[in-house]
């Protein structure tokens, strides 16, 4: 077993460093002691894999593959699958352990797990991708399954990689076990609405947060940076809503419109160009003006430590609601509350999507399928509830909501751990 309070801790913006550094706050707080603190902070499994791919030209190039199994103790890991040339072990160590607080925050029968493969998605051909998807889906296969593992898409994954995860595990097992991912097509045991439903829960978190503030969401501004996913279907479901979408970015650069930006119109710009750059209805931003707007409601929602140390203190919005994983490293967060930024951090704010991938898994176990309404309210129910534990902690307490949200993501973690007992 790997001992991930080692691993490289020193920078700043290092996820991992960002996340060990949230769960001593955490267990300070709560106050357990080393022992009950290192368990909380080392995987219980993890496993490095390599991933040779034969190019389409013939050529074969190797990459690196992870799955971290952060906890189970609650239930079966969970947790996404990333494609991103920057993947290292570290980072998916943080983006397990983050699960697992996140799964106990909403409290979900499941464990905290993450996997990544350092591919940049974008310079690898479909039927590539397939192969890539599949050589690391078998590789990593006794560690995965319905009982024990469940991935879900992430960054540079989406549907169709998940459709290929699936169908390599059950061809491998001999029947088709839809349960092993979540977040797959409807055609092969996904989920109605969970497409959108990470966005979903950070318009519901947003408009609980609003409320206490007496705040209505038809009347405030929202910066969103990251266009995919998660920041894509949130400017849509912020701008139904009525709230006034002033500026999205992705990583080639952004647009803002102070009047609004016809959100409708730029989806179908970057359907057609694949970026929100050199979109006709507003004028040219970048991503670091972008996290400087004066804005009432900033959503990061691409990649992590982007609020730190020399952006966090430029951020004139009153809240910060974490789409991304990570956005905001431990100096980022403090300048932030010296300035009077609510944050609505990410275990919290971007839980809806698993939320529904636990609907979605717990459908495909059932054989029996929901309606897009019934799945609506049960993510508002669970998204709304959950915000106003992590509330009414933090107005107790004296804290902040992203101490409260791990104090009871931790809390419910290790409450697990006591009550099963340490075997032998
Ligand atoms: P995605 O790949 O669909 O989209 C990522 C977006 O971020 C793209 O628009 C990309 O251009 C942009 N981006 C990448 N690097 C950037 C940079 N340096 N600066 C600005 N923009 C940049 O990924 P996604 O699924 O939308 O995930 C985004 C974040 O949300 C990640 O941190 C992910 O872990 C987190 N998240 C995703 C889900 C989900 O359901 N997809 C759930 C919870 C959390």
């Amino acid at each position: 077993m790997t001992t991930a309070t080692t691993a490289s801790v020193t920078a700043d913006a290092s996820p991992l460093a960002t996340a060990q550094g949230q769960l001593t706050t955490a267990v300070t707080h709560l106050g357990y002691d080393d022992g009950m603190h290192q368990m909380l902070a080392t995987p219980r499994r993890e496993t490095h894999v390599a991933v040779p791919l034969r190019r389409d030209s013939g050529e074969t190039v190797l990459f690196h593959g992870f799955r971290v199994q952060h906890n189970v103790s609650r239930g079966p890991g969970k947790g996404g699958l990333r494609y991103h040339p920057a993947v290292d072990v570290d980072e998916v160590r943080a983006l397990a352990m983050w699960m697992t607080w996140k799964c106990g925050i909403v409290d979900l029968p499941y464990g905290g797990a993450k996997g990544g493969i350092d591919i940049d998605p974008r310079e690898y051909s479909q039927a590539e991708l397939e192969r890539v998807t599949r050589r690391y889906t078998s590789e990593i296969m006794p560690m995965i399954g319905p009982d024990t593992d469940v991935m879900a898409p992430d960054m540079g994954t989406d549907a169709q990689t998940m459709a290929w995860v699936m169908d390599t595990y059950s061809v491998n097992r001999g029947y088709t076990i839809p349960a092993v991912v979540t977040g797959k097509p409807l055609a092969v045991g996904g989920s109605l609405g969970r497409e959108t439903a990470t966005s979903a829960g950070i318009v519901h978190v947003t408009a609980a947060a609003l409320k206490e503030a007496e705040v209505p969401l038809t009347e405030v501004t929202v910066a969103i940076q990251g266009f995919g996913k998660v920041g894509g279907h949130a400017a849509s479901i912020f701008a139904d809503r009525g709230a006034r979408v002033v500026a999205v970015s992705d990583q080639y650069g952004g647009v803002r419109a102070d009047d609004g930006l016809d959100v409708a119109r730029l989806q179908q710009h970057v359907e057609a160009t694949g970026s929100v750059q050199g979109f006709d209805g507003g004028d040219p931003v970048s991503n670091d003006e972008l996290l400087a707007l004066d804005v009432d409601v900033l959503v990061p929602a691409a990649v992590e430590g982007v609020l730190d140390e020399s952006t966090a203190g430029t951020v004139r919005a009153r809240w910060v609601v974490e789409g991304a994983n990570g956005p905001t490293t431990a100096k980022g967060d403090r300048l932030l509350a010296a300035n009077g930024v609510t944050v609505v951090p990410d275990v919290l704010a971007n839980a809806g999507g698993v939320v529904v991938s636990y609907f979605e898994w717990v459908q495909a176990n059932q054989t029996y399928w929901w309606s897009e309404q019934e799945i609506a309210e049960k993510l508002a129910r669970r998204m709304s509830s959950a915000y106003a534990d992590v509330s009414a902690l933090a107005r107790r307490d004296g804290i902040s909501l992203r101490e409260a949200a791990l104090v009871i993501g931790v809390r419910r973690t290790a409450e697990a751990h006591e009550i099963r007992g340490l075997y032998p």
